[in-house]
């Protein structure tokens, strides 16, 4: 049997940032990481972006160079797949190895991308996208393809899109919602989007699906439930995640309605000994007054964080406002807070100006804000503004009048 003071099963994001948690509290307790992927601990937004673009080197996925492990004396034990979470006896079982003991447990098991169970979904050609792997795959198909059907119209599949048509292939997009990021942005913003998408050669499905993949030995198309057929060499499918919680629910652990691991705000979960962070995490988020749980790569970062510290013995709360960034071609836009789905927004700037930001109010009160291009000094504005949760009729007409900053609206402290 292994021993460790501290154990962490993830080698994404939340897992990487609590090895550093751990260390800012404790710098000479064991620490050992346990990785199923053969990588060390990596982040994945530039799988859909810089690295498949090829703007950005494999290096630039990595949260921390290889020597930094050793140096901080934590150790990687990577392709380690831990197989069953045992609380009473404080151990974790891993496939092919002997177990590992424990004295706290980080669970950053985050998820998997989902694939469509269809008629010739296992095709070679078809993807899905999560690891570094699947965004090599996708390259490596995308230089000898003239064509690609991209499954999805959230940030997945929207990012993947702008990438491949900046790799020359020609795109079709396919979602079943009516318009682009249909749940998280404002229908003005689709549209704009719609535009910019189409003007670079992607064709746009809305309110449709596969019901099939077509091709023998290689994919080489889809039928659509509408009848329709398009043809593709490639296929990536942006259809969400599935999450890695059976190691929780298998311990035993309290699980929230929606399949998340419950956490308290000091990122515990219901036994005191096993944390949880990342994208399983469902925390009581207190500036909304709500459970919440966000695939988010700043939410896997500061949670991950936050966990090793507390595991260390830190103990304090997790208050960060959540946060978000997506980059489609030349819009870099960053969202923070809880924006989803509200159709009650204020608009600030002007999308053909290609610099502006929605606020977004649910039930009369900011919860959220979406900016593209804003200065420096209002994207420092706006999260101290979501925070203070301004009534609407207090802000709106500022908000639309830029001559007012943000800063002059938000709380002194
Ligand atoms: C292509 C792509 C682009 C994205 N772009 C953005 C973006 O622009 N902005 C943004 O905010 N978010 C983005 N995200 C989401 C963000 O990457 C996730 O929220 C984040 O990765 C979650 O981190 P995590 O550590 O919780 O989980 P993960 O990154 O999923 O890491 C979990 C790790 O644990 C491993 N694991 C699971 N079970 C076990 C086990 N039993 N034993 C050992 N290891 C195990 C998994 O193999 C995996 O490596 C993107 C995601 C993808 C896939």
């Amino acid at each position: 049997m292994q021993r460790y003071q501290y154990l962490i099963i993830g080698g994404g994001m939340a897992g990487g940032r609590a090895v550093d948690g751990i260390r800012a509290i404790d710098p000479d307790g064991t620490i050992a990481l346990l990785a199923g992927e053969a990588h060390r601990p990596y982040q994945r937004p530039p799988l859909s972006k810089g690295y498949m673009t090829d703007k950005e080197a494999l290096d630039a996925v990595f949260l921390k160079p290889e020597e930094y492990y050793a140096e901080k004396h934590a150790d990687l034990h990577l392709g380690v797949w831990a197989t069953a979470v045992r609380p009473a006896d404080h151990m974790v079982e891993v496939r092919n190895g002997e177990p590992f003991h424990y004295d706290k447990l980080l669970l950053a098991t985050g998820g998997q991308a989902k694939r469509l169970s269809l008629p010739g979904a296992d095709l070679p050609g078809v993807f899905a996208l999560r690891t570094i792997e699947d965004s090599d795959g996708i390259k490596a198909a995308a230089q000898n393809a003239k064509t690609a059907l991209v499954l999805g119209g959230s940030y997945i599949g929207s990012e993947v899109a702008a990438s491949l048509t900046q790799r020359g292939v020609q795109v079709t997009m396919v979602f079943p919602e009516s318009r682009l990021l249909e749940r998280l942005i404002p229908e003005a913003l689709s549209q704009h989007l719609r535009t910019k998408y189409e003007g670079k050669g992607i064709r746009i499905l809305p309110g449709t699906k596969p019901e099939r993949f077509t091709g023998e030995g290689h994919v080489q198309g889809a039928v659509l439930d509408n009848g329709q057929t398009v043809e593709a060499d490639l296929v990536v499918m942006g259809v969400g995640i599935r999450l890695n919680t059976e190691l929780a629910a298998e311990a035993g652990l309290e699980m929230s309605e929606q399949g998340g691991v419950r956490v308290d705000r000091f990122l515990r979960t219901s036994d005191p000994d096993i944390y949880a962070a990342g994208d399983i995490a469902e925390w009581p988020d207190r500036i909304f007054d709500m459970r919440r749980r966000v695939e988010h790569w700043d939410v896997a970062r500061t949670q991950g964080l936050r966990a090793g510290r507390n595991m260390a013995g830190e103990n304090k709360s997790y208050p960060t406002l959540s946060y978000f960034f997506s980059d489609l071609f030349d819009l870099s836009f960053e969202v923070w807070g809880n924006p989803a789905g509200s159709p009650d927004v204020v608009l600030r700037g002007s999308l053909d100006g290609g610099s502006f930001a929605f606020f977004y109010f649910v039930d009369g009160v900011l919860s959220g804000v979406l900016a593209a291009n804003r200065s420096k000094e209002e994207t420092k504005a706006i999260p101290r503004l979501v925070r203070d949760r301004p009534r609407r009729e207090d802000v709106a007409d500022s908000l639309a009048d830029e001559s007012i900053p943000v800063s002059s609206l938000v709380e002194e402290r």
